[in-house]
């Protein structure tokens, strides 16, 4: 344990305040693992020990399988059968018997060789598919040593209720397998505003800080934290004093966040009457369960990616449609917008056979990579056009970079519902369609992009990393990825009006949207339409009640005149916006 108290510097990603006990995922740091010779026999009780070990493991991995079932509703884990798999695979067992008879060592040593072998044999292969399946295989291996040197099972859904996660990074594939509801807070060495975990982070409501250098080093399991969500601080086994300070703080802040709960049922209207949509954004059935306890117009934002990530394979058209049909039942007749598989760059898919690209964020991805997988694309338009027989959809098409990827996509579009009416299947076939706004060719093409789709969706999280050259999710760009610099700004407000001369509902789905410091300016840029994370729903609301349109207006010319980031957030605090103390 760090004894003397230290206190970490990041980058604030979720707003609040939280203490409690570190947990440090340790993933990826190996296990010590003891070596020994053995006599001829102890062979046959270290081979017992490994079948317990096998056992044990497999009785987690279901116990882990039914938890997430329970918690996302649908087959989402699967996942974890294919781990079940590989954990009963036959080579894997004769190796390791075979190994610790021959050498006459200790069963650790020698699953923890075999597990080596075999995943540097996939690691070896030219396939992306079986490289990543050197991955499962460590895991897997990991598993059953923990069940060996520990006879507990470390899987982090065991996390004790209460704690501050810590980790280096937490990739969705990762996160799907943790308990969260245990986390208080979130701690990471990687990441930026609007990379996964700080989008996971604030979909908790729970405090996060990211870009916190050698968390992982710095941090031991067990360590008293306190997680500043607002400062981007991190304090290690702080003192009595600086407790105190932070529970004084806490309290401030939970009875701020209690008072949110008065306008659950009030209208997201500004104090001069102007009205404002406001949606969720959502990945699966709990978001879905969220978004309509804060009174969310609808679905802004569906990202199918989650229900793509726990499977360890595509899945067909039936199975798309009920995933998506299990959210959208949820939502009470309320419409969504369900985005086109998003794959590619900071989100890859390990069973998508990606070519390896030097530089991901500027390769292929979004609707470009459907495009090249024609029988993908259709089989998720199918499952989406089926559902809108029954239910309020829209299509939302990622990473558009010219008018015709979305002429392309409607012909397939097309195409699949004469199918599915020659079959006598029911669907819309005026289904609405929409493109995002996430390239710069995309915001300066806004206008032609209108004229062919059913309205616009911004995502600026892609739109910053692009426009200002600044990778979205690396902790060393932070300073040059601001939403609030002028060129972000001015694209922002072309857009828009391209939309409304258009007569196209534009809408700002990305993580600005949901930031209280952006909302006044986002609605003097001419911003009608918010698509926010459910648990930013109600702290957005109370700042648009509060905002008078008019003033917003002024602020928003005054701004598009300036011409850097330190004047444009001068002009916000000189105007008392919301929150202008954290910009
Ligand atoms: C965006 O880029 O703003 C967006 C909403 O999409 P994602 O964060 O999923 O890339
Ligand atoms: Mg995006």
């Amino acid at each position: 344990m760090t004894d003397h108290p230290a206190m970490l510097k990041g980058v604030a990603v979720s707003r609040g305040i939280a203490e409690g006990a570190a947990y440090v995922l340790d993933d990826a740091v190996p296990l010590a693992v003891p070596r020994r010779t053995i006599d001829d026999g102890a062979v046959a009780s270290e081979l017992a020990r490994f079948a317990a070990a096998l056992d044990e493991a497999e009785a987690c991995l279901r116990e882990v399988r039914d938890d997430l079932e329970r918690q996302i509703g649908s087959e989402e884990a699967r996942v974890f059968e294919a781990d079940m798999l590989l954990l009963r695979d036959p080579t894997f067992s004769r190796r390791v018997t075979e190994h610790c008879a021959a050498r006459k060592i200790n069963v650790e040593a020698a699953v923890a060789d075999v597990v080596e072998e075999l995943a540097l044999g996939f690691a070896a292969l030219d396939d992306v598919y079986f490289r990543e399946r050197a991955a499962d295989v460590r895991d897997v291996g990991r598993r059953v040593l923990e069940r060996l040197l520990t006879h507990r099972c470390e899987h982090p859904r065991h996390l004790p209720d209460g704690v501050i996660l810590v980790a280096v990074e937490l990739l969705p594939s990762a996160t799907a397998r943790v308990n969260l509801q245990a986390v208080r807070g979130i701690v990471t060495e990687r990441g930026g505003r609007t990379s996964h975990t700080s989008i996971l982070t604030r979909s908790l409501g729970i405090p996060g800080v990211v870009a916190v250098a050698e968390a992982v080093r710095r941090i031991k399991s067990g360590d008293t934290l306190i997680v500043d969500g607002m400062a981007g601080s991190v304090h290690v086994n702080p003192s009595p004093r600086v407790r105190d300070d932070y529970a004084r703080s806490q309290a401030e802040f939970l009875a701020y966040r209690n008072s949110l709960a008065e306008i659950v049922a009030l209208p997201a209207e500004t104090a001069d009457g102007a009205a404002v949509e406001l949606s969720a954004n959502v990945g699966k059935i709990a978001d879905a369960e969220a978004a309509m306890l804060f009174e969310a117009d609808g679905v802004g934002l569906y990202r199918t990616e989650f229900g793509f990530l726990v499977r360890d394979r595509f899945p067909s058209a039936t199975e798309q449609h009920r995933m998506y049909e299990a959210v959208v039942d949820r939502l009470r007749s309320r419409p969504a917008v369900i985005r086109l598989l998003d794959v590619g760059s900071d989100k890859p898919l390990s069973y998508f056979p990606m070519a390896e690209e030097p530089n991901p964020a500027l390769g292929r991805r979004g609707t470009r990579l459907l495009l090249r997988h024609p029988d993908l694309l259709r089989a998720q338009l199918e499952a989406i056009l089926r559902l809108s027989a029954t239910h309020a959809v829209s299509v939302l098409l990622p990473m558009i970079g010219a008018v015709e990827e979305v002429v392309e996509v409607k012909a397939v579009m097309a195409d699949v519902a004469a199918g599915l009416r020659r079959a006598k299947v029911p669907c819309n076939s005026g289904l609405p369609v929409g493109a995002m706004i996430e390239t710069p060719a995309a915001a300066v093409l806004a206008r032609e992009l209108a004229q062919e789709v059913d309205f616009l969706s911004v995502g600026t999280n892609d739109l910053v990393q692009y426009l200002l050259s600044a990778d979205r999710t690396s902790e060393t760009m932070t300073a040059y990825y601001e939403p609030l610099h002028p060129a972000v700004l001015r694209t922002l407000h072309a857009v828009v009006e391209a939309g409304r001369a258009a007569g196209k509902k534009t809408s700002v789905c990305g993580e600005m949207a949901g930031n209280p410091a952006y909302a006044e300016l986002l609605l003097g840029l001419g911003v009608r339409s918010f698509s926010v994370t459910p648990g930013e729903i109600l702290e957005i609301k109370k700042v648009i009640r509060a905002a008078s349109l008019a003033r917003a207006r002024q602020l928003a010319a005054r701004v598009l005149t300036l011409r850097t980031v330190e004047e444009i957030k001068a002009c916000c605090r000189g105007s008392g916006v919301a929150f202008a103390a954290e910009l």
